[in-house]
């Protein structure tokens, strides 16, 4: 059974048909602005040869960590088998590669706020159960220093429209960046979660609306999960009955990328 999207009642309902379908995917894929540089738009969007590029992820997938899977091969993937993830279920959207590198990073880095409706779009099309079991949505934080840099946080512009669109609570102070962490770039897995593993906590004022709820964590790319892992312990750690994790992007083996 297809689903589509009920923008006025925030839910993913049977299509009414397909030609109903194409067109909500179609508003879906292609952004109203050109973002591929190099080459004179064909359209609105990427040119369609960039478009047809980007991997979308699909099923079957990893329940833990949302890796895709070649084939069924069970629930959960060895990775997670051998090392369950501090959070409960991870979706991305699509593979982060040299397909959507470009527009993650266009996303993060050049004031391209105006990508957040097409992003967090793709992230409600992957995380659609994540969605619907969750009691709040609270974004991956960046340290003020950062911010203050770069002026807006990325996580926050996805977490924000998903929050109004399904109509769930938005709280986007419920975890704090205390210590100002290096560059994850780089590191090793195991680097990575020394890296990050104090860097987080929930302030004490918001951690009754965390207390005994579903938190649906959002950031732009899943790498080795280690950040992600770091915010689900303080999130926990606060009283979450549980912790998702949605992400625009994910590497195509984090298990490796974590060794
Ligand atoms: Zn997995």
């Amino acid at each position: 059974m297809s689903l589509i999207h009920d923008r006025k009642r925030g839910a993913w309902e049977p299509g009414a048909g397909a030609a109903v379908l194409g067109r909500r995917l179609l508003d879906l894929v292609f952004p109203p602005h050109t973002l591929d540089r190099t080459r004179p738009a064909q359209s609105v969007g990427l040119s369609a040869d960039a478009w047809t590029r980007v991997a979308f992820i699909a099923e079957p997938l990893c329940d833990g960590c949302g890796a895709p899977f070649e084939y069924e091969t069970g629930a959960r993937c060895a990775a997670c088998l051998a090392r369950p993830h501090a959070f409960d279920r991870a979706r991305a959207a699509v593979i982060y590669d040299e397909a959507s590198r470009d527009l993650i990073l266009q996303f993060k880095h050049a004031d391209r706020t105006d990508l957040s409706r097409l992003l967090s779009g793709w992230i409600a099309r992957a995380a659609e159960d994540l969605l619907r079991d969750a009691d709040a949505i609270v974004p991956v934080p960046l340290h003020p220093a950062r911010l203050l840099a770069r002026r807006y946080n990325q996580a926050a512009e996805l977490a924000r429209p998903l929050a109004r669109r399904h109509r769930i609570s938005y709280l986007p102070g419920a975890l704090a960046r205390g210590k100002r962490t290096e560059s994850q770039a780089g590191k090793s897995g195991a680097a990575r979660r020394r890296n990050v593993a104090a860097a987080f906590s929930a302030p004490e004022r918001l951690r009754s609306r965390i207390e005994g709820r579903r938190v649906l964590l959002i950031d732009d790319v899943l790498t080795t999960g280690a950040t992600a892992e770091a915010c689900a312990r303080a999130l926990k750690a606060a009283g979450a009955a549980g912790v998702d994790v949605a992400v625009v992007a994910r590497v195509r083996d984090a298990a490796v990328a974590s060794i």
